[in-house]
């Protein structure tokens, strides 16, 4: 009979799971800033260590966050203990991608309300745990309607189908760099920093910034034609390049049958031109 431990250890292959020290600083972290739950039993654990997938994997804690405050709280503590993230709305993905080894940021219990609604203009402001079929029951009475329509609609939440519809763009974002990339306080004070709500701990010495290098990878086949995903996979690759400074890097693959290179990596010296290549991408394939 397996013991509990090597019961977990065979449900966590895919990824290794983080040091005992690193969960033990996390928790003490999340439960000083958290206002929203924070499990680390074995049974809530348990609970979201599958979605709608066959596959499964233990997380090492589940956080239900109340508010974006308590989000932003709970990634810079995961961000510091380096312990990795996974976000959850209602666990319909198919394919496993609502677990991890690590933190689990469960959104779907507070998360849930419009934010914003304006009827004039056809927009709401919604959390990423909004339901799309009860944002559809309050958007009725203003003859209005969210359309994706998914066959999960009365569980699926607006996070989780924009987190699925990402994905099927079958664009992304790779940060590349040399060794010391990824390590501590590379990150201090550049766009990147900027971006994520985590704070990178100042470095020692100007010699150790680091130059950010990314790579845009973007789906031109044919496919992308339908509902302009060409045009929003374009516009978030330029939005990316925007916020380069001078000494970054950036390059553009763009994929169809082929891949090629739309613009080599290279220092982001001339953005106005790196932009224009984007732009005039068109689909085929
Ligand atoms: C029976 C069945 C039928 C389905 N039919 C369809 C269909 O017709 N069309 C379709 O497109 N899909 C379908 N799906 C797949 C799935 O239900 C949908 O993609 C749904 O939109 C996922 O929403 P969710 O809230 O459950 O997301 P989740 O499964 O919880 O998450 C989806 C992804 O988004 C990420 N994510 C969740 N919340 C956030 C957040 N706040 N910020 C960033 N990332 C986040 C997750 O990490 C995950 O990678 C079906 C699934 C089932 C089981």
């Amino acid at each position: 009979m397996k013991n509990a431990d090597s019961e977990k250890d065979a449900m966590n292959t895919r990824a290794p799971s983080p040091a005992a020290g690193a969960l033990a600083e996390l928790e003490r972290e999340l439960r000083s800033c958290v206002r929203g739950e924070v499990h680390f039993d074995r049974m809530s654990c348990g609970l979201h260590a599958t979605d709608a997938s066959h596959y499964q994997m233990m997380p090492a804690c589940v956080a239900t966050p109340r508010d974006e405050a308590d989000c932003i709280a709970a990634v810079s503590a995961a961000g510091r203990c380096r312990v990795p993230i996974t976000p959850r709305g209602g666990g319909t993905s198919l394919s496993g991608q609502t677990f991890g080894p690590g933190l689990v940021l469960d959104v779907s219990k507070y998360m849930d309300r419009i934010l914003e609604l304006n009827v004039e203009q056809r927009w709401a402001r919604v959390q990423p745990g909004m339901i799309r079929d009860l944002l559809n029951v309050q958007l009725a009475p203003h003859r209005l309607h969210f359309a994706p329509d998914p066959a999960t609609g009365n569980r699926a939440t607006v996070g989780g189908m924009i987190g699925r519809y990402v994905h099927d763009l079958g664009s992304g974002l790779m940060v590349v760099g040399g060794e010391k990339t990824f390590g501590d306080a590379v990150f201090h004070d550049t766009p990147l920093e900027r971006l994520l709500p985590v704070t990178a701990a100042a470095a020692a010495t100007e010699t150790e910034r680091s130059v950010l290098a990314m790579v845009l990878i973007i789906d031109r086949s044919g496919s992308m034609e339908q509902d302009r995903r060409l045009d929003l996979a374009k516009e978030a690759a330029q939005q990316s390049v925007r916020v380069l400074d001078a000494h970054d890097k950036a390059g553009v693959i763009a994929f169809s049958d082929d891949a090629e290179w739309i613009a080599p990596l290279a220092t982001v010296a001339d953005k106005a031109d790196l932009l224009q290549r984007i732009a005039t991408l068109t689909a085929y394939g």
